[in-house]
């Protein structure tokens, strides 16, 4: 009788199946049951489930450039599958973009980050994904309680950062900002955080506003191709991640986040577009009060703020998109168990 649900791996299976992988099942010694929904695809069913447990999505290969995440996930579901790794909550994890991770490329006709609200669109590859993922959460999430939602949607920089790793906070009209998230943030040592001051069409944005889900984007590290992720450095995110999912009290300290709020978003209008600083410039670079720092058309770009920084510059977006998010520093309290800033 075979002891795993896979050929080779979560991840392998899911990238050479060819269309081939049939949906299938396997229950670890311990009586944890691993549900194949498809390739990049796994839900993870406790033992018991009652009225406490938690229903957590785990996403990664939103680019087919997030390397790292994507080994750092296959890793946690490959001892899921041996028993190593003890499950006691609900679980789903989610490779998104297997084509896109298998041909190191982004993404082929859309960026899918993009694709999660409800505007029409021209029918792609990444449109089916958005599309396919959105069913999936819908019955993962049926029928339970909001504040037990959660998602970690996880990603690597194109540009390198000046943090190793830090989250993005979807701004929606719901209470997803909980105390319980941001000690989550703590403990998984995650050197910062970016509250968002707008809606936007980005996977955790959809799972906070339809669902009202605690999810954060979390960014770890640069892009790299598999098989050549660092994934040194992320022992906290890692360790924190699986005792959530077993439903295990932290052995290790939380450490402080420095948060900073999205000031504005700059969308590119003309074709004349431009930025200054060097196309490897640092997430998080900071500029001084009127410091101009690229063109858009006969208009300069300049930060409005003292201490404004950078974030996901690309200059390359087509006209219409966002092409870098200013970010400031700010100080943040609690307010109700959610966290606010002034
Ligand atoms: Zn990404």
């Amino acid at each position: 009788m075979s002891n795993s649900l896979f050929r080779q791996s979560f991840l392998i299976d899911s990238l050479y199946s060819d269309g081939a992988l049939l949906s299938s099942e396997y229950t670890t010694d311990d009586g944890v049951l691993l549900k194949l929904h498809g390739p990049g695809i796994l839900e993870v069913i406790p033992p018991h489930i009652d009225e406490q447990t938690q229903h957590i999505v785990v996403s990664c290969a939103i680019h087919g450039k997030d390397a790292g995440p994507v080994e750092l996930v296959n890793r946690i579901v490959s001892d899921i599958d041996s028993g190593f790794q003890p499950v006691r909550e609900h679980c789903l994890f989610i490779i998104a973009h297997l084509e896109a991770l298998k041909h190191h490329t982004r993404f082929f006709d859309e960026n899918l980050e993009r694709l999660f609200d409800d505007k029409p669109r021209e029918p792609s590859q990444e449109l089916v994904i958005a599309d396919n993922l959105k069913v999936l959460l819908k019955s993962f999430w049926k029928d339970t309680p909001s504040d037990q939602r959660w998602h970690f949607d996880l990603h690597s920089t194109l540009n390198p950062s000046l943090y190793h790793s830090f989250a993005i906070s979807p701004k929606v009209r719901h209470p997803v900002r909980p105390k319980e998230l941001i000690h989550f943030a703590e403990l998984a040592h995650l050197d910062a955080m970016v509250l968002a001051n707008a809606p936007s069409s980005s996977f955790s944005w959809y799972t906070a506003d339809c669902y009202s889900a605690r999810s954060l984007a979390i960014e770890l590290g640069q892009s790299s191709r598999l098989g050549q992720s660092p994934l040194e450095g992320f022992n906290a995110f890692d360790i924190t991640l699986r005792d959530l999912c077993a439903r295990e009290i932290n052995e290790h300290l939380p450490r402080k986040i420095k948060f900073y709020r999205v000031s504005r978003t700059i969308v590119r209008l003309n074709e004349d577009f431009d930025f200054i600083f060097a196309d490897d410039v640092k997430n998080f670079t900071a500029f001084m009060h009127g410091e101009v720092f690229g063109n858009d058309g006969d208009k300069p770009l300049m930060a409005k703020n003292e201490g404004e920084a950078i974030l996901f510059p690309d200059k390359h977006v087509p006209i219409g998109e966002p092409a870098l998010l200013m970010v400031c520093p700010v100080t943040v309290r609690y307010e109700q168990n959610q966290l606010v800033y002034d």
